[in-house]
């Protein structure tokens, strides 16, 4: 029995489970979890939908209540108490009851930070006008759902077209708003490389009013009637009712710079891998820490559920005196909006090239979810990276309306274990016709990899594909090649390749490109075994087609790959 006092600064997700974890591990430790919100634990992700309607009942967003935590777990929780100042020499932090204005000092043994992240506000002008909203709390839902229906909201603008972002937009649209984002980034969702945003884009600018990339927002006004115009850089003007702001958040470090805990590069708290602040007593976790990136090595800001859940019981273990590690995080996420599902892990091609990284290779995909014979296979596009030197897992991005979460949960697996894509080329994994292929997806990005590093294709990077002066051969049905296909390119079909090889040069590179890599991968081996010299652009038409979206084409038949 230890009677240890920890204090809990915020009890939403890192903070609860936190809180949680100690009392399992210590029956006799005082808890008090501080937060200056009327709620706790409640469910962030859940908000964006809550606006939407689709969670009706906001009571199902509130997972626990201060009764629960006191009957269950013997946890003081104490809502709208705000810690206003740490001090570290006498171990106690001051609290602000922000019901009675009280302010008391509260003990602690140790304390952890769990403080969360704040919706970014850049100082444009009129950004404070009644109708222009950030989304993170159950308030901040409340808020924005009496607005729609007090002003019976027809038009809205999103600014930032990230997660949270196209979340919104999607809610909005359920509810029969006419969405307008704004993104100043030239994609949506900026954590993905921008060929696999292009699939996003495509379908977001189906669903809403009007997309604006590649501009920001410059101000916002306000008309006598109460209607908001947001006017952008370029000089659009979007007429609204309401405006909701997503366009980033920052780790809340005000406490932890007061109290002169060590700030880290990219602004989070800086913490060791068992959580601790550079006070020994003080741990911090959740959005308000900076954590190691696994694949780049690097400090990074990954504001998740996952981690924030992951280093509470971290926090907890080692503060009752378990050895435990927070392991690094590599950014695994997924976001649904509008029938289509996105997911990453690891390291992107930016995210590589960003760090400086060259020793990369990447492969695209666009296999069916499931066998094309079973009805309803939709194709998942995908993009695999991976180290050129020996193979191992970096990353992936999927996109795509069915089993794109599953794919990518199994790279992630993966790459947390530090797998190959010879690893991932003999991963077993389930398989029945409604549900995948013999092989999988994730066999099929490990196979084109492993091929690659092996020496048994060469790809051709798209950058080049207009300057670097090779053939581009087609090797698809001249029925689908008439329906578009890459500038300059010649079409013999990989049925008549052998008869006609004779028309193709043996002094130049040729760059064969199909519908998806596949037939294009079995003519690069017919031709280097004839002596050609040939490279597959990776993915073919399909990458092509968001490779370079400012070109309009015919649907292309679409293949499943296996
Ligand atoms: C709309 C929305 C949707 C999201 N969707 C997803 C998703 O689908 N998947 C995913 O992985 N992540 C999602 N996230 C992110 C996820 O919610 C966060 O990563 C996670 O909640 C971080 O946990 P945390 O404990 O660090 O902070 P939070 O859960 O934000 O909790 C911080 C708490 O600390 C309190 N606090 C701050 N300062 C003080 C103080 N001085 N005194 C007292 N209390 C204080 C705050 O009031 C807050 O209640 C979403 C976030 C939002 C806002």
């Amino acid at each position: 029995m230890t009677g240890r006092r920890v204090v809990i600064v915020g009890g939403v997700a890192g903070g609860a489970t936190c809180a949680a974890r100690l009392r399992r591990l210590d029956e006799s430790a005082g808890i008090v979890v501080l937060d200056r919100g009327p709620y706790v634990s409640f469910a962030n992700c859940g908000l964006p939908y809550f606006v939407g309607n689709v969670i009706q009942d906001e009571a199902k967003l509130l997972l626990a209540t201060p009764e629960l935590f006191r009957e269950r777990f013997n946890i003081e929780v104490r809502t709208e108490n705000e810690v206003i100042a740490i001090d570290r020499g006498t171990c106690d932090v001051l609290v602000r009851d922000l019901e009675t204005g009280r302010e008391y000092r509260e003990p602690y043994d140790a304390l952890v930070l769990s403080p969360g992240a704040a919706p970014i506000r850049p100082p444009l002008p009129s950004i404070d006008l009644p109708g222009i909203f950030t989304l993170r709390s159950v308030p901040d839902s409340e808020d924005i759902r009496e607005w729609i229906e007090a002003k019976n909201a027809r038009r809205a603008v999103v600014v930032g077209g990230g997660f949270i972002g196209l979340e919104m937009a999607e809610n909005l649209a359920h509810r029969g708003i006419d969405v307008t984002i704004v993104e100043m980034a030239d994609q949506l969702m900026p954590p993905l490389d921008p060929e696999m945003a292009e699939y996003v884009s495509r379908r977001v600018a189906h669903h809403t009013a009007h997309l604006q990339l590649g501009d920001g927002v410059a101000g916002f006004e306000q008309a006598a009637d109460g209607s908001l115009t947001v006017r952008t850089r370029s000089g659009a003007a979007f007429g609204a009712d309401l405006v909701v702001l997503s366009i980033g958040v920052r780790p809340e470090t005000e406490l932890a710079r007061a109290a002169g805990l060590e700030i880290g590069e990219r602004g989070g708290i800086r913490v060791d891998p068992q959580m601790r602040t550079s006070d020994p007593r003080i741990w911090a976790i959740g959005d308000a820490v900076e954590v190691r990136n696994r694949i780049t090595g690097q400090w990074d800001l990954i504001p998740l559920a996952g981690p924030a859940n992951r280093q509470a019981r971290t926090a907890a273990d080692v503060i009752c005196g378990r050895d435990s590690r927070f392991r690094d995080v590599q950014g695994t996420a997924v976001c649904g909006f509008f029938g289509l599902t996105v997911a990453l892990t690891g390291a992107t091609e930016k995210a590589l090239r960003r760090a400086g990284i060259e020793d990369f290779g990447a492969v695209y995909l666009h296999p069916g979810h499931h066998v094309g014979y079973y009805p309803g296979a939709k194709p998942i596009h995908m993009k695999l990276v991976f180290r050129r030197s020996d193979g191992l897992v970096l990353g992936a991005q999927a996109v795509g309306e069915e089993g794109v979460e599953r794919r990518i949960d199994v790279i992630a697996t993966a790459i947390q274990m530090g797998a190959t894509v010879f690893d991932l080329e003999e991963a077993e994994l389930c398989y029945a016709p409604q549900y995948g292929g013999a092989k999988d997806p994730v066999n099929l990005a490990g196979m084109i990899a492993s091929n690659v590093i092996r020496g048994d294709v060469e790809l051709a990077p798209w950058s080049e594909l207009h300057t670097a002066g090779a053939v581009l051969l087609d090797v698809r049905e001249p029925s689908e090649f008439r329906g578009g296909c890459i500038d300059g390119a010649v079409n013999i079909p990989l049925g008549r390749l052998r008869e006609r090889m004779g028309e193709l040069p043996r002094d130049r590179e040729i760059w064969v490109n199909c519908a998806i890599g596949q037939r294009a991968y079995y003519a690069c081996r017919i031709l280097s075994q004839h002596g050609f010299q040939v490279r597959n652009l990776s993915g073919g038409f399909n990458t092509y087609r968001v490779q370079y979206p400012e070109k309009r084409f015919q649907p292309a038949t679409a293949g499943t790959g296996n």
